[in-house]
């Protein structure tokens, strides 16, 4: 008699740990999925899976490159950078010049763009390098510069080497990629009145997600991004948020209204200094677009033909950022109008040279995130804003500034031998 009841006892207590057991598997599945969904949706990890699937996909990219550790080219810091270039410029025998803002630096140093010169003091040909027009992009660029001067370049006679070291100071030096007044540098060079009529009809719609005020609970960026490519044409999107706007002074990719000051005093400069010459070959160093550790070339200039220059550099150039590469957009304004503008009757190549680093989606993550902070926040450089987006354009990665220097002074090298052939 005792035995069936026992069993039923048993039976009784196994259904009752295993009903137990599948609640609480249950119960922590359902904790899980909400605990997962409710950081995605407030964008707490957004950065940092972007970063790990970036690393995963270009990994390889990088570590194929050649042995070897050029970090210690690149700087900490702008004012750092600045000291680092000025005193390799004195060292190589360069002529320094300085353009100084009237903004200061986070620490209230003086920023300036700052100029070495090496060969004639009127050159007939001149091949002339420049750095951190969009700031926080200027490590690169600066980096490069330091190792040709330590190479002491010399020139043939009749001819310079021209280093731009930091084309935005303000930017490079309170980590962002635009101006004191907010402004893309590479979207202000405009001479006419039209060429400041820009309006965006998908800029005005997107603005609340772009140039967000606050940090809400609720604000993932990717779960948005991934609601706006649903919406609009993915090429139609990128165009209209890159290609500069000038409705919105606290935005993102703002033009300006006018000329900025930089471009008023390096334009000065240029006037002074370059006016005899007769054949001018420009290379801008850009970080942020294409695949990670590699370098893209985009021809801007007007003097030669881009296949003509890519068979003598020896390197694939493109004619236009948008043509030939599905993450590209074009934009106007840009650097190279400079050129054409001061000396209409110069020969000018201009080789736009860029860097990839992270893909599109967590570049603009991180220039949205800092832009936020810096506008309504304390601007502190320690902000988690303000980090990311350094490490946005410029990888804290010894095989990325390798690869970067590598490539850069082979560039450097081969429109030597061009621009003095
Ligand atoms: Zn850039």
């Amino acid at each position: 008699m005792n035995k069936p009841h026992h069993n039923e006892m048993l039976n009784r207590v196994i259904k009752r740990t295993i009903s137990n057991r599948v609640f609480i598997a249950v119960m922590v599945t359902v904790t899980a999925l909400i605990g997962g969904l409710a950081i995605i949706a407030t964008g707490k990890f957004d950065w940092r899976i972007q970063q790990i699937i970036a690393n995963r996909r270009t990994g390889n990219l990088c570590e194929s490159r050649e042995n070897g550790d050029l970090s210690s080219f690149f700087s900490e810091d702008y004012s750092s950078a600045r000291k680092r270039f000025v005193e390799a410029g004195r060292l190589a025998g360069a002529i320094m010049s300085r353009l100084v803002l009237t903004d200061p630096g986070p620490s209230g140093e003086e920023l300036s763009v700052d100029i070495a010169w090496m060969g004639s003091p009127e050159p007939k040909r001149v091949l002339l390098h420049t750095s951190g027009l969009h700031g926080v992009e200027g490590f690169a660029g600066s980096a490069i510069q330091l190792k040709i001067l330590q190479s002491k370049p010399v020139p043939p006679a009749d001819s310079a080497f021209v280093l731009v070291h930091a084309l935005n100071p303000y930017g490079m030096a309170w980590l962002r990629r635009f101006n004191e007044s907010n402004v893309d540098l590479n979207r202000n060079f405009r001479f006419t009145a039209s060429a400041w009529q820009l309006q965006s009809q998908i800029y005005n719609e997107i603005n609340g997600f772009l140039n967000p005020k606050r940090n809400r609970l609720f604000d993932s960026f990717l779960l948005q991004a991934v609601g706006l490519m649903a919406r609009y044409d993915y090429q139609i999107l990128k165009q209209a948020i890159a290609g500069g706007q000038n409705q919105f002074p606290k935005g993102l990719f703002y033009t300006g209204k006018d000329l900025e000051q930089t471009p008023l005093l390096y334009g000065d400069w240029l006037e002074k200094h370059l006016s005899l010459v007769q054949y001018l070959f420009v290379i801008d160093v850009h970080t942020g677009l294409g695949s990670r550790c590699q370098e893209i070339l985009a021809h801007k200039g007007t003097a030669t033909d881009s296949s003509v220059l890519s068979d003598k550099l020896g390197k694939p150039l493109q004619q236009d950022f948008v043509r030939e590469q599905e993450d590209h957009y074009q934009f106007s304004g840009g650097h190279n109008y400079l050129y054409r503008q001061v000396f209409p009757q110069t020969r000018v190549d201009f080789i736009t040279e860029e860097f990839g680093t992270y893909p599109n989606i967590c570049v603009l993550q991180a220039l949205r995130d800092e832009n936020r902070f810096h506008q309504y926040g304390d601007r502190r450089l320690n902000h988690p804003g303000k980090q990311r987006l350094k490490e946005a354009f410029n990888p804290d990665s010894p095989a990325w500034k390798t690869a970067v220097i590598q490539q850069g002074l082979s560039l450097y090298d081969r429109s030597k031998d061009l621009v003095f052939e």
